[in-house]
């Protein structure tokens, strides 16, 4: 039977701590309520006695029912010279409600005398009064061990005796934590091993941090060597560097490892709760992050991506729709006649047409145009090369201005076009900006002879500096996603005048439409003309 580890989400709790992570009570419930569906095990909503934020996040979840996961709150061993039931902190823990009680105590020597200024004794006592006061009042009590591995390293056996002191406590799980970050995988390896050595029965648990960029690869080792329970975070948020990447850690255990973390029928779900974690937190994405970043399956070296063509394992570990993500061929300077074949294999039939369509790429790109998302840009481009597409209509002109007027603001645009030797002027008025009055605008110049402009959408819109540098000479790239029933397409535009930038992708946009439809039929249209 595949093994079965547990994974304890702490994105809540020490993931807010990391610089820049700040989550208001209403995205920590809806984050919670998608880790549970996620598949975690346990979600740790926050520390009750050191914010009442987080003891109105416990009171609140009291309404939430959670399907997987138990809900812990985060607390430290009582203080010293007073009793476990007299510690204000523990008691807030336990009024918080939780399915179970996390607390941290010392176990480095060097800690115990140096913050906690107690004796070695006494700190022993604090870890096992405390534990057990949590376990009577919540019913499960589990117990970190802060900088354990350290405490290993210098004096072993104190640091064992205080993993000791909270088994005698009745803690259902020790977790061995690398809480400075700072030791190697073999290192963790010998902690775990020691632990277990001394007490086979002990479930222990792993918490890693990144200082030295080794949390995920600590975590899983750990794993190896018995740990049955990862303690990190979604996207590696956390103190520093952050904690173990949850987006890591699990694809490697349900994927690599052949242990059951949650399942593979739920790691479908990770590159969104990934993203939903970045949004939340009002933080950009990480491109390069493993597994779950938009870079994990972006291929551009034209090696690489002819020999992807051919088969996908060549240069994937994974296949990026288990996780959830998707692969992407990225058409660059760098690439060759692979990646353009690889987007546009008829091209194939036109040897002579390739370095015509390299060279135009390239020149795009160093303008500032970027392909991986304007699909329908790229396919005209290379059809304009080989002299399949001809423009269905000629942009001769086009101005847009935005009034305030009555407390709102109202946008309003013209256009002129010409289709074959007829010109066409339009105005449009909207209350969306005036890239919307320009959308209006062309579409109400357009349906007069092509009527399949009622049946299309525009569904994203999305503008990129591309020289942020230049300050406010800086160049926009804008790209817009469009969609005709089942169908969607992307174009861009690229300019210093955003409004320019914004009517290029439009234009691109509306006449990938037509050509889909049969393209340009100029005697067609004159003939619908002379009926409008
Ligand atoms: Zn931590």
């Amino acid at each position: 039977m595949t093994r079965q580890v547990e994974i304890y989400d702490s994105t809540l709790r020490d993931g807010s701590q990391g610089e820049g992570v700040n989550f208001s009570l209403e995205d920590k419930l809806r984050l919670s309520q998608a880790l549970d569906d996620l598949g975690v095990h346990y979600i740790e909503g926050g520390w009750p006695g050191s914010n009442p934020k987080d003891a109105e996040y416990f009171a609140a979840m009291e309404a939430i029912v959670l399907d997987n996961a138990v809900l812990a709150a985060f607390g430290s061993t009582r203080r010293a010279g007073k009793s476990a039931a007299e510690d204000e902190n523990l008691n807030k823990i336990a009024a918080a409600r939780p399915g179970v009680a996390s607390i941290f105590g010392k176990t480095w020597d060097l800690h115990v005398h140096d913050a906690l200024r107690v004796t070695l004794d006494e700190n022993l006592a604090m870890i096992e009064s405390s534990i057990k006061f949590l376990k009577d009042k919540v019913g499960r009590a589990f117990f970190d061990a802060e900088h354990f591995f350290d405490g290993c390293r210098e004096n072993p056996e104190y640091a064992l005796k205080c993993i000791e002191a909270a088994l005698a406590g009745g803690a259902e799980r020790v977790v061995l934590c690398d809480t400075n970050g700072g030791r190697l995988v073999r290192e963790v390896a010998a902690g775990v091993d020691a632990v277990l050595k001394r007490f086979p029965d002990a479930r222990v648990g792993i918490h890693c941090h990144n200082d030295s960029g080794l949390a995920v690869a600590n975590s899983v080792e750990a794993v190896m060597h018995g740990a049955d329970m990862v303690q990190g975070c979604v996207n590696g948020f956390g103190e520093r560097t952050g904690n173990a990447d949850l987006c890591a850690v699990i694809p490697i255990l349900d994927l690599k490892a052949d242990i059951r973390a949650i399942g593979r029928e739920n790691l479908v779900k990770l590159t969104n709760i990934s993203r939903f974690a970045y949004e939340l937190a009002n933080m950009p994405r990480r491109g390069f992050q493993p597994f779950v970043g938009s870079s994990a399956f972006a291929h551009k070296g034209g090696v690489h991506v002819s020999a992807m063509a051919r088969n996908s394992r060549t240069y994937e570990s994974i296949d990026p729709e288990v996780v959830g993500n998707t692969r992407r061929i990225l058409i660059s300077e760098l690439a060759g006649r692979a990646s353009v074949l690889a987007r546009y294999p008829a091209l194939e039939a036109h040897p002579d047409k390739m370095k015509p369509v390299l060279g135009e790429v390239m020149r795009l790109e160093n303008e500032g145009f970027a392909f991986e998302n304007a699909d329908a840009s790229f396919e005209m481009l290379v059809k304009r090369i080989i002299g399949a597409f001809e423009p269905a209509f000629d942009l001769i002109g086009f101005r847009a201005s935005t009034e305030e007027r009555d407390g709102g603001s109202i946008s309003e645009a013209s256009v002129k076009i010409r289709i074959g030797d007829i010109e066409l002027h339009t105005v449009s008025e909207g209350l969306h900006g005036p890239v919307g009055a320009l959308d209006l605008a062309l579409r109400k110049a357009l349906v007069h002879v092509f009527p399949f402009f009622d049946g299309i959408r525009l569904i994203d819109y999305r503008v990129h500096i591309v020289n942020a540098q230049a300050a406010a000479n800086a160049k926009v790239r804008v790209v817009v996603q469009s969609q005709e029933g089942e169908d969607t397409w992307g174009t861009v535009g690229v300019s210093e005048n955003i409004l320019n930038a914004s009517c290029q992708a439009l234009v691109d946009s509306f006449q990938y439409l037509i050509m889909r439809h049969g393209g340009k039929s100029a005697a067609n249209h004159r003939r619908r003309l002379h009926q409008a």
